[in-house]
């Protein structure tokens, strides 16, 4: 048996722009500082299945400039269960791995907090998720790329609206949160930002505002939607919007989709993927566990697992501007 350290690393729940360069740093320090690194294929399943692979130095050659994940990330329904994280622990006992580093969300964290209870490696957590809506941290890997993707085009749309002079419902991913819909909102300059923070909303009142803009002059207008308001789709939704009695104005829907979560990862994404990944591999070395490596005030901390299941709350004061933006 060796006496270096073994550890794992996955990526889990959506891919992230910035996961491939945690991954990189994850195994260059790693092995610098005398671990033994081993990737584990699609998340949780991966553990399941035994999808391990030993990593050296060139595994991860040529990734920091790419997108989504060259390890894979999966959702996995059998670890939902007690006997799929039971078994997970089996396995890690069985291959004698010391600890774990995890690049994922807040469920790929309440993952961990499961495995926890059942098996004693350490386990450490770094924030991957474009939707930026974990608690205790600043920023999570991907958001920074895909708001700049995002942005790039709500611009296009623009062009578009303000040539035909149309008003366009723009939806955009954060199915529980608007953190990507209220950066991509400030960032393109849209009308209204609807986010699931301000659920149920006053449909009524948007309408009218739409309406208020276009008596005052406004032949553009861009709403940026959240997936979380959507309900029970876009379509369905708009149709509400649009329809107001009194209110009524016609729209055109656009959807970004998955287009806002691959490509080349910005600068911000590769340095905070970095610093994250190398930081984690420290936090295993001096002995942490059941922590997320965050990033509080451009400083990184250390914040307890279970700490990352609380709600983080929105910027209320830059959501607050969109009224006098868009006068
Ligand atoms: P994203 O923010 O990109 O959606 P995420 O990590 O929140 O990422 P999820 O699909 O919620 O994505 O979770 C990823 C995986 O974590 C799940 O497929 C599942 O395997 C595991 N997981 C989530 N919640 C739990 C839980 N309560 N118990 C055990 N495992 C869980």
């Amino acid at each position: 048996m060796s006496d270096r350290k073994k550890v794992g690393v996955f990526c889990s729940g959506g891919d992230a722009p910035g996961m491939n360069a945690a991954l990189r740093s994850i195994v260059r320090r790693g092995i610098a500082q005398g671990l033994n690194i081993v990737a584990i294929h699609r998340g949780y399943k991966g553990i399941l299945d035994e999808a391990f692979e030993k990593m050296i130095p060139r595994s991860v050659g040529n990734i920091i400039q790419t997108g989504g994940t060259v390890i894979k990330t999966a959702r996995c329904e059998r670890f939902y269960k007690e006997e799929g994280v039971r078994q997970a622990a089996e396995i890690l006992k069985s291959y004698e791995f010391d600890g774990l580093i995890a690049i994922g969300g807040d469920g790929t964290f309440r993952g961990l907090l499961e495995l926890q209870k059942v098996w004693d490696g350490q386990i450490i957590g770094i924030p991957g998720t474009i939707d930026n809506d974990i608690y205790g941290t600043d920023y999570t890997i991907g958001f920074d790329t895909a708001i700049d993707t995002a942005i790039q085009a709500l611009d296009r749309i623009r062009d578009t609206a303000d040539s035909h002079e149309r008003v366009f419902i723009v939806e955009v991913m954060g199915r529980h949160s608007g953190f990507i819909a209220l950066k991509v909102g400030i960032g393109s300059g849209a009308e209204e930002i609807l986010i699931p923070e301000d659920e149920p909303i006053d449909l009524k009142a948007v309408a009218k505002r739409i309406k208020d803009a276009r008596d005052r002059g406004k032949t553009s207008l861009i709403i940026i939607v959240a997936e979380g308001v959507s309900k029970p789709d876009i379509f369905t939704f708009c149709k509400k919007l649009t329809t107001q009695p009194g209110l009524e104005f016609s729209t055109h829907i656009s959807i970004l989709g998955h287009l806002q979560r691959g490509g080349s990862p910005s600068a911000v994404d590769r340095w905070n993927a970095t610093r994250m990944g190398a930081y984690a591999v420290d936090c295993i070395l001096g002995g942490d566990s059941g922590i997320m490596v965050g990033e509080q005030n451009l400083k990184l901390v250390k914040v307890p697992l279970k700490d990352t299941q609380k709600k983080k709350s929105i910027d209320r004061y830059a959501h607050s501007l969109i009224r006098d933006l868009a006068i």
